[in-house]
């Protein structure tokens, strides 16, 4: 019933816009990357009724008691797109909801998970961040997909990690991190070590614009960090990629590094932020997906975190 609600209402849709499209999420699918690991790769497309919020890179990991959901996706729709995968790839309990960060394209279908003995885990800084932005965040979410937004919603963490935290899916166990201020001040990864797969939520992005919400000079430093692990396979928060680790990680720091290089210079030579946002790291346009919505934001982002240096 309810999926022929929502058909219903996407075809309304689709109708009203005048456009004919195939329903959201119909072609949603999970990819084993290791042994137990399985992720979905979002669209590189903002935020859309078409696409349903279905941005990010989420997944999930199976052991041999628990399942443990790694970021729930972009609305409430995603998110039960991502419990169906899990359904009819193990008939393991969801135990844990991990959240990579606060932002919308990650968190919003976490409501699909919520049950009596699932723990919802963030950073310890998530709460405070995300209860600053609540409101922009739903309102922007009803702005964007209307009617296919209802049902998303803010979900509090029952856990928060500060430094590090282990959880046990039986036979299989995941290392929780959280991070300095990086991408954002709530950025936390997970790492399995019996397969040497790591998690990055958006401390990684490929193909599409790197985002700083945070740090720039605290996100390079945590890429340098990562970059000395030993990993065998790594997810980014978006996008894809074939590199090995840590080659990986390169691209993203080599534009991190020149936002920071170009917009010292701009400082020196006392440009004011919109001389700045203009001409500070145009030389990448052509590298990243999405770079109108993205990158002047990172300078002024980045010209408001070293003007006082
Ligand atoms: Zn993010």
């Amino acid at each position: 019933m309810l999926s022929r609600v929502r058909s219903i209402a996407i075809l309304m849709w689709a109708w009203v816009s005048g456009v004919a499209v195939a329903a959201p999420l119909d072609d949603f699918a999970v990819e084993p990357v290791a042994p137990g690991h399985y992720v979905h790769f979002g669209s590189l497309d903002e935020r859309t009724p078409a696409n349903v919020g279905d941005q990010a890179n989420i997944g999930f990991v199976v052991g041999e008691q628990c399942v443990a959901v790694i970021d729930p996706g972009g609305s409430l729709a995603v998110g039960k797109a991502l419990a169906a995968s899990i359904r009819r790839t193990t008939d393991k309990p969801v135990c844990f909801v991990v959240i990579t960060h606060f932002h919308p394209d990650h968190f919003f279908g976490a409501a699909a998970f919520v049950a009596p003995g699932v723990q919802i885990i963030t950073h310890d800084g998530y709460r405070r961040a995300l209860n600053q932005r609540a409101r922009p965040y739903l309102n922007a979410l009803q702005r964007d997909l209307g009617d296919l937004a209802r049902g998303s919603d803010i979900v509090q963490p029952t856990v928060t990690v500060k430094a590090s935290h282990t959880i046990d899916l039986g036979g299989r166990i995941l290392r929780l991190e959280a991070w300095p201020v990086a991408h954002t001040d709530n950025d936390l990864t997970v790492f399995d070590e019996s397969t040497g797969t790591l998690w990055l939520g958006d401390l990684l992005f490929h193909q599409h614009t790197p985002v700083v919400d945070g740090s720039v000079l605290g996100f390079i430093k945590v890429l340098d960090t990562l970059a000395a692990r030993p990993v065998s396979r790594y997810i980014p928060g978006h996008g894809r990629t074939t590199l090995p680790w840590p080659d990986g990680l390169a691209q993203e720091r080599a534009y991190l590094q020149l936002l920071v290089r170009e917009t010292r210079a701009a400082l020196k030579a006392r440009k004011g932020i919109e001389e700045a946002v203009d001409s500070v790291g145009q030389s990448e346009a052509s590298q990243w997906s999405n770079f109108e919505s993205f990158h002047r934001r990172n300078v002024t982002a980045t010209y408001t975190e070293l003007e006082w240096e």
